[in-house]
């Protein structure tokens, strides 16, 4: 039997304003319990929330950047549960007229392009957070998240593998960074994501019953926890099982998920109106002021990537992953015209640097300006491209530009015929055997020889020259 996965996310993203949704209390992250509250944030009776114009803004951001519908008039709605971090016993979001609904974003899949669809998006506020003591059967409630603003997106069941999902994730968080309306941390909770799957039959229309994953709070997880769980259910169809739907935690230690509780229905909810904020009218003026004002998105830059510096798919893709790398790699491009090798060094050399040092490309040790002088230098045939690796290290500590470290150091390549004939004759008067070999037809040799030089001339000596002069000297 052959199966196939259909998923569908769930995806929560903290949105960046200065104050909460309802409230004027900060958002700031990392201030001590319960600091961050009010009587409204904290649901004392008889407190009206006021919505704040930023959330709308935001969330309209990326209801535009996803080509959703708008709807002129939209909703809040409460619903209902209880839980010791939701102090009102409800949470207010958008039930049955969201912001936004039916648009889409493109991935990349197996070699092609792929149309994920979102079904909605929808604003809302966060809960609280539970501490829960590790020594004592207690938990401590910290309400500085409660009335934290959310949009939540959901898309269509329209994924196939953990590949797809991982990529979908990766576009709407790069979509929310280029927006600045999220900072996409998944490890600190702000681009959160809870994963639907089920198996069907393949060339089966219908769904299979879907179990729906929470927990995943990183990119690594969120593909491990959907095979695993895809591997679960297969069992269980084989077996001829039924596939029960429910809600499973991904648990990282042990690499399963198990069941944490039967599935809730929206009718469990008690959704109704929220009678205390009016329906929110949104002006076609405001739309379209929003859509003027977008910034160039990922799947465009990656496009100007391709036409204007001429790089191939994959490099712009991998340099448009992030605003900011995309804005380094133009900064250095405006220094120095040659796109590709920019991009090597960047992809090659700086992205390691910065992952093993745990610094993100905004606070680079190199910066656009001197790495576009280092690549300059070896252009200019000043120093050869080994030594460059050793200028870039230098620089990575120093911070000093290319050409000051060169000078100091001395390390300007060896361009000088008579000196890198010298040297050249002092290899081969000093390793008589191997000129014999070679002479004799062990042409393998020339590797030998040119590393020989290159001691001799401390890695300056330009390798061309030094090939050339070798082939002379050693006849062919
Ligand atoms: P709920 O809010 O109860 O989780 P929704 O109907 O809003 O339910 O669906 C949530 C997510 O589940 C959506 O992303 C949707 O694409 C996905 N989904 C719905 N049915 C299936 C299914 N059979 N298999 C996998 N994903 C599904
Ligand atoms: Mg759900
Ligand atoms: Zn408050």
């Amino acid at each position: 039997m052959e199966f196939e996965a259909v998923i569908g996310l769930e995806v929560h993203a903290q949105l960046k304003t200065k104050s909460k949704i309802f409230c004027s209390c900060s958002t700031e992250f990392g201030a001590p319990p319960n600091t961050h509250v009010c009587p409204i944030c904290l649901g004392m009776p008889g407190v009206l929330p006021v919505l704040n114009k930023k959330v709308v803004e935001y969330a309209l951001r990326m209801a535009v950047a996803t080509g959703c519908r708008i709807a002129q008039t939209s909703r809040f709605a409460r619903k209902n549960y209880f839980y010791p971090d939701l102090p009102k016993g409800y949470q207010i979001s958008q039930y049955e007229l969201p912001i936004a609904e039916s648009g889409m974003v493109e991935i990349e899949a197996n070699g092609g392009f792929k149309k994920i669809g979102i079904t909605r998006i929808h604003m809302e506020e966060d809960a609280g957070k539970l501490n829960h003591d590790p020594h004592r059967p207690m938990s401590h409630v910290d309400l500085n998240r409660t009335g934290i603003p959310l949009i939540e997106i959901v898309s269509e069941p329209d994924i196939r593998s953990p590949e797809e999902a991982g990529a979908y994730l990766r576009k709407l968080r790069a979509i929310l960074r280029y927006l600045e309306i999220c900072d996409g941390n998944m490890e600190e909770g702000s681009f959160r994501c809870d994963a639907n799957i089920s198996l069907r039959l393949k060339g089966n229309e219908v769904f299979g019953t879907r179990t729906e994953l929470k927990n995943l709070n990183s990119f690594k997880h969120v593909e491990k926890a959907i095979q695993y769980e895809i591997r679960r259910q297969q069992s269980i169809l084989e077996e001829g099982g039924e596939v029960i739907q429910e809600t499973r935690l991904w648990n990282p230690d042990s690499g399963k998920t198990f069941s944490m509780r039967g599935k809730e229905e929206a009718h469990d909810y008690r959704y109704f109106p929220d009678p205390d904020l009016l329906p929110l009218v949104i002006d076609s003026a405001w739309i379209e002021r929003v859509k003027r004002e977008l910034p160039e998105l990922p799947d465009e830059k990656t496009a100007r990537f391709i036409r204007q510096y001429s790089l191939p798919n994959q490099d712009a893709e991998r340099l448009t992953s992030s605003r900011e790398l995309s804005d380094f790699f133009e900064r250095c491009a405006t220094f120095f015209p040659d796109a590709k090798a920019i991009c090597n060094w960047i992809t090659g050399t700086l992205l390691g640097l910065l992952n093993a040092q745990g610094k993100t490309i905004e606070n680079s040790p190199v910066s656009a300006e001197n790495l576009a002088g280092l690549l300059k230098l070896v252009s200019d045939d000043v120093i050869s491209g080994k030594i460059a690796k050793t200028v870039f290290d230098e620089m990575a500590e120093t911070g000093k530009p290319a050409k000051q470290i060169v000078d100091e150091k001395g390390l300007v390549q060896v361009t000088d015929t008579s000196a890198i004939d010298a040297a050249v004759q002092k290899v081969i008067e000093g390793s008589p055997n191997e000129v014999a070999a070679y002479q004799a037809g062990k042409k393998k040799l020339m590797g030998f020889f040119v590393g020989q030089v290159m001691k001799e001339t401390r890695g300056k000596a330009n390798p061309g020259m030094v090939n050339k002069i070798l082939q002379d000297k050693l006849g062919g």
